[in-house]
């Protein structure tokens, strides 16, 4: 006989505290089974087998299915397309309902529609809800109802909504007995037979410092300290909790409070626009003649464009699978404004790469970065990396760090003059622009 069971599914949320929908599961339900699926669409896309978000991933379930063995349960972790692992799943156990949070990118909420189809031919409940962030979809929207495109005005209202209601943890520890009770031996598919490779990555559970909170405003911009926190991986995987980080922001510092609600702030943009994903928001911006020389591509991707802050944030990027923020700009500025590449083309390398990567902040940064976006920066802003270099990086610490060449004869020349460029970049913008 088949055994009655509700499942959870992880996705975004690879944590046991404070999580939206566990919490609801385990409450409402007595024998809830763990299952985290490995999607071969999404991996298939993944060029490099060494990849280190995928190796993350495995290692936090390893981790949790560690702490679930503790408390006398086990993840069943499958490696197959959604609907065949649910397929699956239902030949073992009655489901009579399947408990999961919010994704707001397209091809998750395409996903969970027919998904959700396949659940009701089959009669099993599919329970979803908000843990990602703190207000998604219409939550924050302008007095007529519709979203807001500016960050500010935005993030007032944000702010103006927020109470303890929304930072308040979701006690899931009250109700772990109601894990079912199914250790058993992993049965984990291998990264190998997933077709990857284990990488340098090494999962370390969040650790927030409340001191880099407090000193945010003044270091946050110097690439060669610790001034941000690095929690990016933790939010984009879901290792830590949106509500408990903006609890401490709310007491700490208001300029990191904002940092966590530009990133509400593209999610919502991202849901209500979905086209940011294939193309310019503000559209005039398709117009633009883009250079894509290729060579020039890869000299930006390896770091050899000459221009030493640009060329260190890349070796950054390709070495760590990190960049910081500023730097991220500075590099997606060069690519876009000097070299004249798409944007698009700069963004698919960094979801390549990032070990933070994510869809809403990634596109928003480049659309932000290319004047394309919401609320981006003016075209004729562009970042002189010199300059840029003076305030940020004066004694070339970060530079060198990445660049123990800098003076040598192998260290390339500039790519491009950055005054001829800065007037060529004018130009086209000008005329793509022209009304
Ligand atoms: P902190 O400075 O400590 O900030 C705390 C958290 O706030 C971050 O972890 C992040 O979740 C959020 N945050 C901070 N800045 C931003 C921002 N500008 N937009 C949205 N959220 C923000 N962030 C990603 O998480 N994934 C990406 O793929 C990504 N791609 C980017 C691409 C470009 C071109 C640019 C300019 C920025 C991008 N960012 C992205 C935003 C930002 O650079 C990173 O979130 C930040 O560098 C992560 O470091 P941290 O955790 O130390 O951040």
């Amino acid at each position: 006989m088949q055994h009655k069971a509700t499942i959870f599914w992880f996705r975004r949320d690879l944590r046991l505290q404070d999580n939206a929908a566990l919490y609801y599961a385990l409450k409402e339900n007595k024998n809830v089974v763990p299952v985290f699926i490995f999607d071969p669409t999404i991996l298939n896309k993944l060029e490099d087998k060494c990849d280190r978000r995928v190796d993350f991933i495995y290692q936090v379930l390893e981790q949790l299915n560690t702490d679930l063995h503790q408390l006398g349960s086990s993840l069943v972790v499958l490696y197959d397309s959604p609907l065949n692992a649910f397929k699956k799943l239902a030949e073992i156990y009655t489901i009579d309902a399947v408990y999961a949070n919010h994704d707001y990118e397209p091809a998750a909420i395409e996903r969970d529609t027919y998904i959700r189809e396949f659940f009701r031919a089959k009669n099993i409940a599919f329970k979803t809800y908000k843990d990602q962030c703190i207000f998604e979809k219409s939550e924050v929207v302008k007095e007529d109802g519709l979203p807001y495109t500016i960050f500010t005005p935005y993030s007032k209202k944000w702010k103006s909504k927020l109470s303890s209601f929304y930072l308040k943890a979701y006690p899931t520890q009250n109700y772990f007995s109601n894990f079912s009770k199914t250790i058993e031996a992993s049965s984990f598919p291998s990264l190998q037979q997933m077709g990857f490779q284990k990488t340098d990555s090494v999962f370390v559970p969040p650790q927030v410092d409340i001191a880099v909170i407090k000193q945010y405003k003044e270091m946050r911009d110097i690439p060669s300290v610790a001034g941000t926190t690095k929690l990016s991986v933790h939010l984009r995987f879901g290792t830590v909790s949106i509500r408990h980080l903006a609890a401490i922001a709310l007491q700490h510092n208001e300029a990191w409070l904002n940092e966590l609600i530009w990133r509400d702030f593209y999610m919502m943009i991202l849901f209500h626009f979905p086209h940011v994903q294939n193309g310019a928001f503000k559209p005039a911006y398709n117009r633009i003649l883009w250079r894509n020389d290729e060579n020039e591509f890869d000299k930006w991707c390896a770091g050899k464009t000459g221009y030493p802050i640009v060329d260190a944030g890349m070796r950054e990027l390709n070495e760590t699978g990190f960049m910081h923020n500023r730097v991220r700009m500075i590099t997606a500025s060069f690519l876009t404004k000097h070299l004249l590449i798409n944007w698009q083309w700069g963004e698919a390398y960094f979801a390549k790469k990032l070990l933070d990567f994510e869809l809403a902040s990634n596109n928003g940064g480049w659309q932000w970065a290319a004047s394309s976006g919401c609320d981006a920066a003016p075209y004729f802003r562009i970042f002189n990396p010199y300059e840029q270099t003076k305030r940020f990086d004066p004694d070339l610490k970060y530079i060198r760090k990445w660049i123990p060449e800098l003076e040598d004869f192998s260290y390339p020349k500039p790519i491009v003059d950055h005054k001829f460029a800065r007037d060529r970049v004018l130009a086209v913008y000008k005329d793509a622009l022209k009304p």
